[in-house]
């Protein structure tokens, strides 16, 4: 928007890490009695670490009464919002005024492919149109060319719509739910199956993202859970698992049977898996947290060699 980082007011979450809607209307008041004029509230439909979705219709009645541009970062959850049993926050993103996604994410197109969807085109053309002098795309009057650079920043640019478009001609809507709800399946199916191993710690499993940490046998009973809410300093014990968990990733990585990656719940680093391929199998679900348990033991004895 060209106003700065200082421009953002960040609100804060619950411990289930969605925007906590009465801190945004005592934020809107505070900048409004100083004189500021707020203009825009995002919110995010499946955030990156955790796959939270903020009470999006909550958020739109805000926008209404305020009269706010309501934008959804739906880069990765917004398809999801396709399913008939797609909660009703999710499903809210029909009330946006624009909702950014990523079809290179849960549409399955190669990378990559980013996407804006604006309610009102006319906003659009309204904000880029410009006919510079030495720009002259002729056309007759009743047939005029789309010039893709009147309706948004880029000009040249390639063909990724026609990656986006074959794969919805050849699976259409309902092939989309049905690959989209199996990856939230096999999340939740490595959740369940994480869950049953002692040393595994199980936090968050929303969308097609589970999260969950390695916690040794003899230091469980010397770790809290990690509270989204409420993050707090870690203690000696707490530290170590955090170093853990992060040396953990490195090593699955490194070794390349199953990439996960990392997410921050509460202050303490956790091991997060996002399924959003088609050819992820419930096999391939299980053996991850067999593997988390495998490797941790490996990497716990290497550290406690060093300590
Ligand atoms: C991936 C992601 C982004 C960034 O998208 P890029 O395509 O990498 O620019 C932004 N927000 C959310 C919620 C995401 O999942």
């Amino acid at each position: 928007m060209g106003l700065g980082a200082r421009a953002i007011r960040w609100i804060p979450t619950d411990a289930e890490q969605r925007m906590d809607v009465a801190a945004l209307r005592r934020r809107l008041r505070e900048d409004r009695e100083a004189g500021r004029t707020p203009f825009m509230a995002i919110g995010t439909a499946g955030t990156v670490s955790t796959g939270a979705i903020d009470p999006l219709r909550e958020i739109a009645a805000v926008c209404r009464e305020h009269a706010l541009w309501f934008h959804v970062d739906g880069a990765y959850g917004a398809p999801a919002a396709a399913l008939p049993e797609a909660d009703a926050d999710l499903r809210a993103l029909a009330e946006a005024d624009s909702v950014a996604f990523d079809p290179h994410k849960w549409l399955y197109a190669p990378l990559e492919a980013g996407c804006v969807l604006v309610r009102d085109a006319e906003a659009l053309h309204d904000t880029f149109h410009h006919r510079p002098p030495y720009y002259h795309f002729g056309g007759e009057p009743d047939d005029m060319p789309t010039n893709l650079y009147e309706w948004g920043p880029q000009n040249s640019r390639g063909f990724r719509a026609l990656k986006v478009w074959l794969v919805l001609q050849q699976v259409g809507r309902a092939g989309y739910v049905g690959m989209i709800r199996d990856d939230i399946a096999l999340a939740r199916a490595m959740f369940d199956h994480a869950r049953t191993f002692p040393e595994l710690e199980t936090a968050t499993c929303r969308l097609s993202i589970a999260t969950f940490r390695y916690i040794p046998a003899d230091l469980r009973p010397r770790v809290r859970p990690a509270d989204a809410g409420r993050p707090v300093e870690p203690n000696d014990d707490e530290a170590y698992v955090d170093r853990l968990n992060t040396e953990l990733l490195t090593a699955m990585q490194d070794e390349g049977e199953a990439y996960l990656s990392n997410a921050v719940i509460g202050g303490r680093f956790h091991l997060r898996a996002c399924i959003v391929n088609f050819r992820t199998t419930l096999d391939d679900v299980r053996m991850v947290p067999e593997l988390a348990v495998r490797m941790g033991r490996a990497v716990d004895a290497r550290l406690r060699e060093k300590r």
